[in-house]
């Protein structure tokens, strides 16, 4: 449902591209079929690269299978074997029954960390952190006036939300947000929602947080529709399939990005991946806090982030991987998760290859593959 990848690009006057590699490939495709565009964050965040979600789906597919990659769907990571400290083998249940998986490289890039937290890695998660970034979900509208949509200002929309929240005939937790433009005429995206001090691996709250996401949107749609310009004809035609969740277990790697990396721009003699994205903290209450990294500013996430600490033949990556709370809400867009995802399969296989473990792989020969690979590891203006 999510449909701009963020964190491509630093945010300011002059953008640079941070990433490159398959997340690049992804969104070059992506123009290509001319089912995406660049346009500036509402918030000043940096260049997105808005994209159609369905057709993301069939260039995935299209990557992986020209790959070779033997993908299988519809099947959960229920359990490890762990031999030795090393991680040998993942249990799986799909609808065939369970399977047993074993490997010479295991890679968690579950969000929530599932196969660390079967491994027995320490980790951080809702119960640890007293300000975890809320859940959203998003929705769709179609048959939406964007001309006269786009001539409200930012402002203008948060004041009317104000206004309605104010008369109490709308229940609005958020009071501020946003809709963009899709690459379909009339269709826009709405992030808007908040669900706060849900632990996104208690299935109950999850549950829960569901139900009152999806009371959420029919709530904001019915603002947007009665108080703003060009949407009084819309219709709601999608809601995330599931709930968003921004945080929930950040695993404790060999290294842990902090806040102070982030706005000092630390840069890492191991670093597998750059970022400039602010620190986008969704707390409870009705605004988001934005932190920006000075002077667009551009930091490295080291290789030891993806490496979970105490276990061998094992990485992180993705919105799970080794940060602290603050860190993470600047990491986890999705340009960078890509990223990280590329350096982590490439250090897997190197790995596998080589019969070392991730942990003793050389970071610089790491390093000199992502370049190969058109990963960038220092910013292009
Ligand atoms: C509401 C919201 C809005 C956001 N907006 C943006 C935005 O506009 N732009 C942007 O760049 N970023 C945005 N982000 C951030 C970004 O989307 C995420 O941080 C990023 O997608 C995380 O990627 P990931 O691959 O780590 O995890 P995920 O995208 O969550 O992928 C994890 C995958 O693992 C699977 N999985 C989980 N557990 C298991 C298991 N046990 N076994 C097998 N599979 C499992 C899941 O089904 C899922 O497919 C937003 C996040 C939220 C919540």
């Amino acid at each position: 449902m999510l449909d701009t990848f963020y964190a491509f690009y630093t945010p300011g006057e002059k953008a640079r591209r941070v990433v490159g590699g398959i997340g690049w490939e992804v969104a070059e495709q992506l123009k290509a079929e001319g089912m995406a565009f660049e346009r500036p964050n509402t918030y000043g965040a940096g260049t997105g690269v808005t994209y159609d979600p369905e057709v993301l789906k069939v260039v995935w597919e299209r990557l992986a299978e020209d790959a070779r990659v033997d993908v299988l769907l519809h099947t959960w990571a229920t359990g490890v074997a762990l031999r030795d400290g090393r991680i040998v083998s993942i249990r799986a249940w799909n609808k065939g029954g369970e399977s047993v998986f074993e490997a010479e490289a295991i890679i968690d890039a579950s969000g929530d960390a599932d196969v660390c937290a079967m491994a027995g890695v320490p980790y951080e998660d809702a119960k640890s952190t007293p300000n975890l970034q809320s859940l959203s979900t998003i929705f769709r509208v179609a048959n939406v006036d964007v001309e006269k949509a786009s001539a409200l200002p930012k402002t203008e929309l948060w004041a009317l939300m104000h206004r309605a929240a104010e008369s109490g005939d709308y229940t609005l937790p958020r009071l501020e947000g946003s809709w963009h433009r899709t690459p379909h005429a009339g269709v826009v995206t709405v992030h808007m929602t908040r669900i706060p001090n849900v632990d996104a691996t208690d299935p109950e709250q999850l549950t829960r947080a569901e139900i009152d996401g999806r009371r959420q949107v029919r709530e904001y749609h019915r603002f947007l529709r009665d108080k703003v310009p060009g949407f009084d004809r819309s219709v709601l035609v999608a809601t995330s399939p599931a709930i968003g969740v921004r945080e929930s277990r950040r695993v404790i790697g060999d290294y842990r990005l902090t806040r102070d990396d982030v706005l000092k721009a630390r840069r890492f003699e191991d670093e597998i991946a750059l970022c400039g994205a602010p620190i986008e903290d969704h707390a409870s209450g009705p605004d988001t806090r934005w932190t920006y990294v000075p002077g667009g500013g551009v930091y490295g996430i080291p290789y030891r982030c993806l490496l979970p600490e105490g276990v061998e033949g094992m990485l992180v990556a993705g919105r799970c991987f080794s940060a602290t709370h603050d860190a993470h809400a600047s990491a986890r867009s999705m340009a960078t998760c890509m990223a990280m995802g590329q350096a982590a399969g490439t250090a897997a296989a190197m790995a596998v290859k080589s019969q070392k473990t991730p942990r003793s792989l050389d970071a610089s020969a790491l390093r000199n593959c992502l370049l190969e690979n058109r990963a960038l590891l220092d910013p292009i203006d």
